[in-house]
């Protein structure tokens, strides 16, 4: 089973994702998590990512979709996996449709849980005072305004996948203020009500080939390992391709983020460069002369007027 649990920070999609796990023998794959281990060992993507994760903005789309990358293809995330804050853009979403795709593999849901932003402010607000009245240590990202920003962030760019998955037919979407059982329950009767999992699909396409088919001759031995490592160098050229075109997607992603962010920077600074320059003006008085006096026209009419009357 392989799921996408979407929602705002603070929603219960860790909580629900680990409940997940429990039944349907799956990991839990959380970027946040991942990235908090790697700022904790001081590892280069840790170095990179930690600004950025303690300003409560979004790390760059190319590391999480590498980590992901990363981690779908370990042993154990064969029985599927439930991700926890990725994706969190569309171009990360894209990645790994193209990272699934390449492995033969698709999402079985997406589901989002809704929550009422005001109420999930006020929760944040009474648990840091309750810590810190307590002398409890809080987390840099734990606090009001830092979620007030993980919440802007998600509403411009993680809550366009909503449209994304929608638009293929695989969202759904739960009340994410309900008591935790009772998101939980409501999380199972979807997956319930599952149109038949993909697994009893492909097992009653697979009881079906033979009757159609003609009877199989038997195959020699050598014939079929070659058929086997074929289809096996197929797939692996297959992945490879997927995971090309999965960096090639982040990276222009992140192209494009920089692009933005240069832009960006080159405005403030023409603002600032106005800005001094209008002070300065004022300060001269407006008459736009130079500091040092008169401005070098009026110098060469007087030396003008010299050489007339000589
Ligand atoms: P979380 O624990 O999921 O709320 O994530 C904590 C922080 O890690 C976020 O505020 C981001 O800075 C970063 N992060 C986690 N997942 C992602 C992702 N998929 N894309 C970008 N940044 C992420």
């Amino acid at each position: 089973m392989r799921l996408i649990l979407l929602g705002p920070p603070g929603a219960g999609k860790g909580t629900q994702a680990q409940r997940l796990v429990a039944k349907h023998k799956i990991v839990q794959l959380s970027t946040g998590d991942m990235l908090r281990a790697a700022v904790a060992a001081g590892t280069p993507v840790g170095l990179r990512a930690k600004s950025i994760m303690d300003a409560g903005q979004l790390v760059p789309d190319d590391v999480v979709v590498a980590i992901i990358a990363d981690r779908i293809g370990q042993a154990d995330a064969k029985n599927g996996f439930v991700l926890d804050g990725f994706p969190r853009t569309v171009p990360q979403a894209e990645a790994l449709d193209n990272l699934l795709a390449g492995r033969g593999l698709k999402l079985d849901a997406v589901i989002e849980l809704k929550v009422d932003e005001g109420i999930l402010v006020k929760r944040i607000e009474t648990r840091v005072a309750e810590m810190t009245a307590r002398g409890e240590p809080l987390r840099k990202d734990d606090n009001p305004e830092v979620l007030k920003g993980r919440l802007a962030a998600y509403r411009t760019q993680t809550a366009p996948l909503a449209g994304y998955y929608d638009a293929k037919g695989m969202l759904k979407g739960v009340d994410g203020m309900a008591p935790i059982d009772d998101v939980t329950v409501a999380i199972d009767r979807i997956l319930a009500a599952r149109p038949a999992g993909k697994k009893t699909i492909k097992k009653a396409a697979a009881a079906r080939k033979p009757a159609k088919s003609k009877p199989a001759k038997a195959k020699p031995a050598k014939a079929k390992a070659k058929g086997k490592a074929a289809t096996s160098k197929a797939a692996a050229k297959a992945e490879k391709k997927a995971a090309k075109k999965a960096a090639k997607a982040a990276k222009k992603a992140a192209k494009k983020a920089e692009a933005a962010r240069k832009a960006a920077k080159k405005a403030a600074r023409k603002l600032a460069e106005k800005a001094a320059k209008k002070a300065k003006k004022a300060k001269t008085g407006g008459k736009g002369r130079s500091a040092k006096g008169k401005p070098g026209r009026a110098k060469t009419k007087a030396r003008r007027r010299l050489t007339k009357a000589s």
